[in-house]
């Protein structure tokens, strides 16, 4: 069929909005009908190259990158279904989970889908089943898709271990926020973080995940959950709807705050959820961390960081911990319903997350905003 789609031809361009075609589904794959896609900042990390193979190292993996749909927290419903589909029928409702879970692997059988096996294909932009492409240009070129999903189109084409089912009750636009920014975020706090009652909780970066690591640390019960963003509309939105008990504009200014709310015990926990991650930030955050306490990587950093700084004595001698997180160290399959549940509830605030919505030709614009620091989340409604 014939369908639109925003691609990026190369780093460092823009987003173009362009005629495509979409081949039925094959062997295990379904094709969706998107209501929504958030705009998520992972895939401007593509655009700014933070998150591009290496040339070389791509032509070594023989896989091409680009040019590549891009969109990767998107909801929708099933309207066709390929040959031996068996969790899928038409007229489902599902959420795209930007890491596929086939449910077979060690990690998924252990309870780990945020790292299933499957993962290993993301940056292939391929089919899981086969590794070739649903999608092609006008011109005829295969066009990957962003985390198997390629959620800037009307229409996609994805494996069913990347469709995670919800009640067709919840409203779609809502829905596609958990596909990535919400269970990233509230996972952060909740999973990775292991926010206890009574605990101090900064958050750094209220962006779409930090907004969510900062209601998830809430929901936890959190004592203190401190939001830190240079942006004061944004402190003053953590402060007012997502739970925070506290602000401040940088992470010196948090350190201060941290210092005095807790008599100088400082925070039991620390999640950086900034645009990007760099090696500078790290030091710093895990200054304010607590001797016993946690800090919490889930920002993406550009993929050649390697650098840290970090008070290597102060780690060990105060015991403290500094992991990685991603997908909020969540299950998906198990996860994604139950965020819904909880939004349905009214517990999870969904709504108050969308601060602007844009058409799919507005995809750039979306983007500026988002740089130019005006939305939580930007979406795409369809
Ligand atoms: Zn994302
Ligand atoms: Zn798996």
């Amino acid at each position: 069929m014939e369908t639109r789609a925003a691609i990026l031809w190369e780093p460092r361009t823009d987003w173009s909005v362009e005629d495509i075609e979409l081949d039925d589904p094959k062997a295990g794959e379904v094709k969706v009908k998107f209501a929504a896609s958030g705009l998520c900042h992972s895939d401007e990390h593509m655009v700014t190259g933070d998150m591009v193979l290496d040339p070389e190292i791509a032509a070594l993996l023989q896989l091409e990158q680009f040019p590549i749909i891009g969109g990767h927290e998107g909801a929708g419903e099933v309207v066709q279904v390929g040959p031996g589909v068996t969790t899928l029928q038409e007229g489902d409702h599902v959420v795209l989970s930007f890491i596929p879970s086939c449910g077979r692997c060690p990690s998924c059988a252990r309870g780990r889908q945020h790292i299933c096996d499957l993962g290993a294909v993301l940056l292939a932009g391929r089919q899981i089943g086969d590794m070739t492409a649903r999608h092609h240009s006008k011109s005829g070129k295969d066009l990957g898709i962003m985390c198997c999903t390629g959620t800037f189109a009307p229409y996609t084409v994805v494996n069913e271990a990347t469709c995670v089912k919800i009640d067709n009750s919840i409203p779609l636009d809502k829905a596609a926020l958990v596909g990535c920014g919400v269970t990233t975020g509230w996972g952060a706090a909740v999973n990775a973080a292991g926010v206890q009652p009574g605990e101090t909780v900064v958050v750094i970066g209220i962006g779409g995940i930090g907004m969510n690591a900062v209601q998830g640390a809430a929901m936890a019960g959190a004592r203190h959950v401190i939001a830190v963003d240079p942006i004061e509309w944004k402190r003053k939105e953590a402060e007012t709807t997502f739970g925070a008990t506290h602000s401040a504009a940088s992470i010196e200014e948090a350190a201060a705050l941290v210092g005095e709310l807790t008599w100088g015990a400082n925070a039991d926990k620390a999640i950086l959820t900034t645009g990007v991650a760099t090696g500078d930030l790290i030091g710093p955050m895990m200054g304010m961390v607590a001797k016993g306490g946690r800090g919490v990587v889930t920002a993406v950093a550009p993929m050649m960081q390697e650098d840290v700084k970090l008070n290597l004595f102060d780690l060990a001698m105060q015991r403290k911990e500094l992991v990685g997180c991603i997908f909020g160290n969540a299950n998906p399959r198990r996860d994604i319903p139950r965020l819904l549940q909880l939004y349905g509830e009214g517990r999870l605030k969904l709504d108050e997350l969308v601060t602007t919505t844009y058409t799919l030709d507005e995809v750039n614009k979306g983007y500026q905003d988002m740089r130019d620091g005006k939305n939580i989340r930007g979406m795409i409604l369809y």
